[in-house]
């Protein structure tokens, strides 16, 4: 399964070899699955999606709204005093130099998507997670950390003994490789079925024994001439 947490938050399951899209593609919106009940409203319509916990489009809003509220923090200096100079790796790279609003931010958003995690691993009991996307690669163990408690807390003993929790090298990109190859499995499943109707259009496949016939019947290609020369 793949996890990708950037301004938004997306997810594909990958099963036997494919991707699993659902009925109406919309399988792996983990971003807009509920971790906090009584959470703001989400552009969604629904209240506490993952996405305005841990995106990092929700790290910057929550950390810039805490300062703007005057909470003290050496992040202020680091901008230069303006707020929209934030960025999710201004606040990463404050948390690993143990500022303490961007320590607290980044723990929180990794212990709500190891709580969406849980959830999956249980329904799923995937393989291996990849998490891709800005703030695992940015925020490394200050968010992977507190991700992988929550997960472990929450998860079935079993279920997470033998599961693999990687961080892709893949960026915001990883969603626009992901459709490529979804629509590229598509293409040719679609050939395949034109392929296949074709030949019952034109009746039953050859018998092997056919096959050889046929193909003794007809003009011989060059390669052949020069092979009975
Ligand atoms: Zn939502």
């Amino acid at each position: 399964m793949l996890v990708t947490v950037g301004w938004g938050i997306g997810s594909a399951i990958y099963v036997d070899g494919h991707v699993h899209v659902g009925r109406d593609g919309l399988a792996g919106e983990r971003g807009h699955s509920t971790v906090a009940e009584d959470g703001g409203l989400c552009s969604c319509g629904n209240r506490g999606c993952l996405e305005l916990c841990s995106s990092a489009a929700a790290i910057v809003r929550r950390v810039r709204s805490e300062l703007e509220h005057g909470v003290a923090s050496s992040l202020i200096d680091e901008v230069s005093g303006n707020l929209d100079d934030l960025s999710v790796e201004v606040i990463a790279a404050a948390a690993k130099s143990h500022e303490r609003l961007s320590e607290r931010v980044l723990a929180e958003a990794g212990m709500h998507l190891g709580t969406a995690l849980a959830g999956v691993v249980n329904l799923l009991n995937p393989e291996k997670v990849i998490l891709s996307g800005k703030v695992p690669q940015v925020a490394g163990e200050v968010t992977l950390g507190p991700l992988l408690y929550s997960l472990r807390q929450r998860v079935l003993p079993w279920a997470v003994k033998d599961l693999a929790v990687v961080v892709s090298e893949f960026g915001e990109e990883a969603a626009a490789v992901g459709m490529a190859l979804v629509a590229a499995e598509g293409v040719l499943k679609a050939r395949c079925r034109e392929v296949q109707g074709t030949d019952s259009r034109h009746g039953e496949r050859p018998t092997p024994d056919q096959s050889v016939s046929a193909k003794a019947n007809s003009t011989p290609a060059k390669e052949d001439i020069a092979r009975t020369e």
